[in-house]
């Protein structure tokens, strides 16, 4: 919640993570004044939102990094991998570093250095030419990805609206300032109970629906860290109650309609 979010800036504080949830950006106004008044960097979780917008820009294009992913649960996927975008140039020869084995093979392959040397910590994070390959066919196609997905998008809004209304549930809502990269179409129950029965409800169908995420300030990591229940009320309070329905590139007008109507045969008590 960009208001709350000037009262968690200490001395400590490097940078601000926004995660462009559903593909539907963050209020990036308001975030990047503050993170610019307080001289912090921002970095998007960008791995819902490729080709999203708000107020007409990209996102991944507002902080200093943004993440994109292409896990096989994305838009765009090759199976796993994803792309670090840089929009501070004085980020790129060290982020080329990294992913060559902490190595500066990628100057010596330009021809800027005659051997190339272990310079920094690093990994092996290229993906393989097959993969780029495989990924590359879908982003020059994604303008019929993406109308596809907005079809499925709006097929999901207004099949489900009267069901949502009368069961007291919300449907995703995305501000006018915000072009959304359809990337899921999630619906919040009334409580944790109705979360759980309208799973398992999907699931006797044989539809499989997830709720995501957990709590990352409740995992065993964050708990190490300082994680506690009551910091993040509203995360605690959707992550019991949300449900992601079926959404992928290739769902039928069929599929799709066959999970309105499981959906729609759904009662909250
Ligand atoms: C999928 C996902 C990631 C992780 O992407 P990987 O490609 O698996 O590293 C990070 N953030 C969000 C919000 C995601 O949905």
């Amino acid at each position: 919640d960009e208001r709350l979010l000037e009262a968690r800036i200490t001395p400590r504080t490097k940078a601000v993570v926004v995660v462009h949830y559903a593909g539907v950006g963050c209020e990036m106004d308001a975030i990047m004044a503050i993170a610019r008044r307080h001289r912090l960097a921002v970095v998007e979780d960008n791995a819902h939102g490729l080709f999203g917008k708000y107020r007409g820009r990209y996102l991944g294009t507002f902080g200093e990094l943004a993440a994109l992913s292409f896990h096989e649960t994305k838009n765009f996927t090759c199976g796993e991998g994803g792309a670090l975008l840089i929009n501070d140039k004085t980020l790129i020869q060290r982020a080329e570093v990294i992913r060559e084995k902490g190595t500066d093979r990628s100057r010596f392959f330009r021809g800027e250095v005659d051997k190339y040397n272990w310079v920094d910590i690093g990994s092996s994070y290229l993906p393989s030419d097959l993969l780029a390959a495989f990924l590359r066919g879908q982003l020059e196609k994604r303008q019929q990805i993406q109308a596809a997905r907005h079809r499925l998008w709006i097929n999901y809004l207004e099949g489900l609206s009267q069901w949502a209304a009368e069961n007291d549930i919300r449907l995703p809502r995305v501000p006018p300032e915000c072009e959304q990269s359809y990337h899921m179409f999630q619906v919040i129950l009334p409580s944790a109970a109705a979360q759980q029965a309208l799973i398992s409800h999907l699931l006797q169908r044989e539809i499989m629906a997830v709720f995501h995420y957990l709590s990352l300030h409740l995992s065993p990591m964050g708990r190490r860290f300082g994680g506690r229940e009551g910091d993040c009320p509203v995360t605690e309070r959707v992550s019991e109650r949300l449900v992601r329905l079926p959404f992928y590139n290739d769902m039928t007008q069929v599929e799709q309609g066959e999970v309105i109507e499981a959906v729609k045969a759904f009662r909250c008590e």
